[in-house]
């Protein structure tokens, strides 16, 4: 069988590798590559499990990889106001240069060929059995796709910096029109990530006038300005020329006759939750073992579509939802201390609880026990009760003006999610400023992840007891 894959990023040369582990001689695997110049330059984080899972089965990538990454534990928040760090949150990240590396060797060793410096399309390959198409999200598979919510008006570029941080490290700097934001993470013994995104409002007001010819000089000058401090004096790498804007998308269709679509060209991430990567190569796996198990290509190929779209469905929901809280951090930002953005950030997914957080941050617990305590409170007289997820007035109860009871009966993954955004998107400003009681009352076993709300600013009192 001859299977053609176009993009050699981890989800084309995952499924090259995969294919060619699944079905051995059986498979000719050609892999074509248009290598970007400056593709590879960057630090991904992937999960410590990420790593582990693929060398336990063997992938010898995975097993050159594991020596290679930045490990490190803890997130702190930095601005011109007091830094914070929070302890746990063990993390990785590595060299994509050393990632794809480490992948197109394991897949040569196996027989794949990959050709590089050209542009490929399915057209091209009239003679293959199957066609992956792994070209990325900027690829124009996209015009096909729908469009999910974005986050139209805010704006990233990313480099990398030779300063070493010693954790993921979120830089906070207000310009005056809004906050940019460096997402920093250490990726080598003398490399971060360096991804700055903040509002339209926050560029214009570090880049000025209109765009020239010089973008990608006049945009390294501003970052470096911007974030002066904290780089130091180190140098900020890479050649992005401008700004570019986040969609979670997904394509609408995976399959077309041969031609299937895997990682980023079947469906985005926010790269805040750093998933991108694992889920490629997830990807890859499944579509290689739907092609081993099925008894036609197309039918392995639809296989895998149905296993991985509800399951990078649920990635997509925690990106989307880290994205929401970014976009509206602006609005946050003056409201709550830099221990409260913290955890609010931290719990942005729907994560955390606060006995995990008095274990792993004794100090920082109290004090947002403390800063809690002194928040003003609405009166709750004459609260308005609705159920969650269940009653389908809730999100207009949360969103009208008055003192709601929110009881929340089941507690699973999407309801956390589901929540954070609702309070996010209505209550939390009135909640803040004391303008509004909103309670959350949860059964007696999950109080303590409602107990992270109120820390959090997101509600303003927390019950148990049969909601
Ligand atoms: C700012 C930012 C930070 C991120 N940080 C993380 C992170 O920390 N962790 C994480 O897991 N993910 C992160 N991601 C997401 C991650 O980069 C992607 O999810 C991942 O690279 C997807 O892999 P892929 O192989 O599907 O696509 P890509 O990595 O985009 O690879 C696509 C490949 O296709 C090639 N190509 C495109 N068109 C053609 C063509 N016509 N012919 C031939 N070749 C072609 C390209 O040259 C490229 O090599 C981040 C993304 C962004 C934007």
């Amino acid at each position: 069988m001859r299977f053609t894959v176009i993009g050699g990023g981890p989800a084309g040369l995952g499924a090259a590798i995969s294919v060619k582990r699944a079905l051995g001689p059986r498979a000719e695997v050609t892999v074509h590559d248009r290598r970007d110049p400056g593709q590879d330059g960057f630090g991904l984080i992937l999960s410590p499990r990420t790593v582990a899972r693929y060398a336990a089965l063997g992938f010898a990538w995975a097993q050159e990889v594991a020596g290679s990454t930045a490990s490190w534990g803890g997130l702190a928040v930095l601005s011109a106001r007091e830094p914070v760090t929070v302890a746990g949150h063990p993390a990785r990240a590595v060299a994509r240069s050393l990632l794809v590396g480490a992948m197109r060797r394991e897949a040569r060793s196996l027989g794949c060929a990959l050709v590089d410096g050209a542009e490929a399309d399915e057209a091209d390959f009239p003679d293959a059995d199957g066609v992956v198409d792994a070209r990325g999200a900027r690829h124009r598979a996209f015009t096909l796709a729908e469009v999910e919510a974005g986050t139209e008006e805010v704006h990233h570029v990313w480099y990398a910096t030779d300063r070493r941080f010693p954790c993921l490290t979120f830089v906070l700097v207000e310009t005056g029109a809004g906050v940019l934001t460096a997402h920093t993470y250490p990726y080598g013994p003398d490399r971060s990530a360096f991804i700055v995104e903040g509002p339209a409002s926050a560029w214009r007001a570090v880049l000025g006038g209109r765009r020239g010819p010089d973008d990608g000089a006049r945009l390294r000058a501003a970052v470096r300005s911007a974030f002066a401090e904290v780089l130091a004096g180190h140098e900020l790498l890479g050649a992005a020329t401008r700004l570019r804007s986040f969609r979670t998308r997904t394509a609408p269709r995976w399959r077309t006759g041969r031609r299937v679509l895997i990682g980023d060209a079947a469906h985005s991430a926010h790269f805040s939750v750093g998933s991108g990567t694992t889920m490629a190569l997830d990807d890859a796996l499944s579509l290689a073992e739907h092609l081993r198990d099925a008894p036609d290509v197309a039918t392995g190929m639809d296989g895998y579509a149905a296993v991985r779209r509800p399951e990078t469905g649920r990635v997509q929901a925690l990106g989307r939802r880290s994205a929401a809280w970014w976009a509206s951090l602006p609005a946050r930002w003056s409201e709550l201390s830099e221990a409260e953005l913290a955890w609010s950030l931290v719990t942005r997914t729907g994560q955390g609880t606060t006995s995990r957080l008095r274990v792993d941050n004794p100090s920082l617990h109290d004090e947002l026990v403390a800063r809690a305590r002194k928040r003003p409170v609405a009166g709750a007289g004459g609260a308005r009760a609705v159920r969650y997820p269940e009653d389908p007035g809730a999100a207009a109860a949360l969103a009208a003006p008055g003192p709601v009871e929110v009881l929340v009966d089941r507690l699973d993954a999407a309801t956390r999610v589901g929540l954070v955004d609702l309070l996010e998107r209505t209550a939390e400003h009135d909640v803040l400023r004391g303008r509004r009681s909103v309670a959350l009352r949860v059964r007696p076993g999950d109080r303590d992840w409602a107990e992270a709300q109120l820390l959090a600013g997101r509600v303003s009192a927390v019950g148990t007891g049969a909601p």
